[in-house]
């Protein structure tokens, strides 16, 4: 490696964010910030350009990003601030950057993920949303435009570690043809993992942000605590693996130190394992196919003595298999999920319906939308739209 890549930061202020700058700032002979985006929190952003000096910031809400403009004149700071859809897409996909860290939350970080791919970037993809939305014209387009998608998802990004690595054969003929037999996607259980199905729908939006095992933004982990997060990863290990879901198999292990394994057809299963710290996959996919520091402390097997693995209990986490419905259907099936869910996991963290209510709200909008086959984003737009609007109607009745 000889010349330093410039890196766009999309969501640069959120959890994946952060533990990504902490990794580039490991390596300051390797890496420089190009932009850094966030929606709204302007003061981490602030803080964010000062350390890393990056070309441009950039905030999705215009107040926000004039505080941030007086902030860093006040400060000296040469950082040019831009605000706006149009300007999130326009740092990920200038010329003069290398990689992008797609770390937005949610269906608003599928238009700047995919500018970055049209643009033919390095991507490394913490965005699930994106691809379960849109996952047939997103891997289109990775191939078209010749860039390099890379999971940061922990599973993900462990299934990518064990498969073979030439990638191009599965990519075209799917993984059976790679003899891989299936996918065993790990999944920690949860918060409530074992609380008593009768008091989930007392449960609290604090009590299903406290993830046992891993630090997140809130939207993923109230989606782990229903385990709908399981059913997005196992559509994005559809997408980014060329494979089907019967071939994908969720099991619970508690103490999330695998994070995914793969079985070979000879009965070869391998598996990554590692403390649970998203600077793992980020350094993985930075530096790949090169190996880097992350700042992650050794593995200690000893102490953590043993592995459980157990079936996920469908009566306690039916989000996951709403979602492997949506998953076996397939068209904008993925978008409606998502999209419900978006609206429903809103209205949880707003205290406006219980937790065991965010599965009833997508089970309706499921059963209410069909699926059709997606042939543009316009028509991916529209389904997540038609969605939003029925979750709302249904949550406000
Ligand atoms: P956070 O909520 O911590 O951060 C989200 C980031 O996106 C923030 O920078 C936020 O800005 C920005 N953002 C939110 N809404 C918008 C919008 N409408 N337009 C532009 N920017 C926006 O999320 P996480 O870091 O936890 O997750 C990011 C993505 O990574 C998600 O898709 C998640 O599923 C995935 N992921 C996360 C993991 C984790 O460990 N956290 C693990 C695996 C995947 P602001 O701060 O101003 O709100
Ligand atoms: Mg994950």
């Amino acid at each position: 490696m000889s010349a330093i890549q410039s890196i766009t930061v999309l969501g640069a202020t959120g959890s994946i964010g952060v533990s990504t700058l902490d990794v580039i700032a490991r390596h300051a002979e390797r890496y420089k910030v190009f932009a850094l985006t966030a929606d709204r929190r302007w003061q981490v952003l602030a803080t964010q350009c000062l350390i890393h000096q990056p070309q441009y910031a950039v905030l999705k809400d215009p107040a926000s990003a004039r505080e941030l403009e007086l902030e860093l004149r006040r400060q000296g700071c040469t950082t040019e601030v831009l605000q706006g859809d149009e300007a999130l897409a326009q740092v990920a996909a200038d010329k003069q950057v290398d990689v992008v860290m797609a770390a937005i939350v949610g269906a608003a970080g599928l238009l700047p993920t995919l500018a970055a791919v049209k643009a033919g970037k390095k991507v490394l993809l913490a965005n699930k949303e994106a691809l379960v939305m849109a996952g047939g014209l997103f891997t289109r387009a990775v191939a078209q435009h010749g860039a390099v998608l890379l999971p940061i998802d922990s599973e993900h990004n462990a299934i990518f570690q064990c498969l073979p690595n030439h990638r191009a054969d599965y990519l075209a003929d799917g993984l059976k043809s790679s003899g891989v037999r299936k996918i065993l996607l790990t999944a920690s259980g949860g918060p409530f993992r074992n609380t008593p199905i009768s008091d989930l729908a007392q449960v609290t939006p604090e009590q299903a942000c406290a993830h046992p095992n891993w630090s997140m933004g809130q939207k993923i982990s109230v989606d782990s605590a229903t385990m709908l997060n399981k059913g997005l990863e196992l559509i994005e290990a559809c997408w980014l693996f060329n494979t089907l879901p019967q071939q994908v198999q969720v099991v619970i292990h508690p103490q999330s130190v695998i994070h995914s394994m793969v079985e070979y057809i000879d009965g070869s299963v391998l598996a990554q394992l590692g403390n649970p710290d998203m600077r793992t996959p980020i350094a993985h996919a930075l530096a790949w196919p090169e190996r880097i520091e992350s700042g992650v402390a050794s593995l200690d097997l000893i102490a953590t003595a043993r592995l459980d693995f157990t079936t996920p209990d469908y009566a306690r986490f039916p989000c996951l298999r709403l979602a492997q419905q949506a998953a076996e259907v397939s068209g904008t099936a993925p978008a409606i999920l998502n999209a419900a869910n978006e609206v429903a996991v809103a209205a949880f963290l707003q205290r406006r319906i219980r937790f065991d209510q965010i599965a009833v709200v997508i089970d309706q909008v499921l059963s209410r939308l069909s699926s059709t086959e997606p042939h543009d984003l316009a028509h991916v737009q529209a389904a997540d739209v038609e969605a939003r609007s029925l979750a709302q109607q249904l949550i406000a009745s």
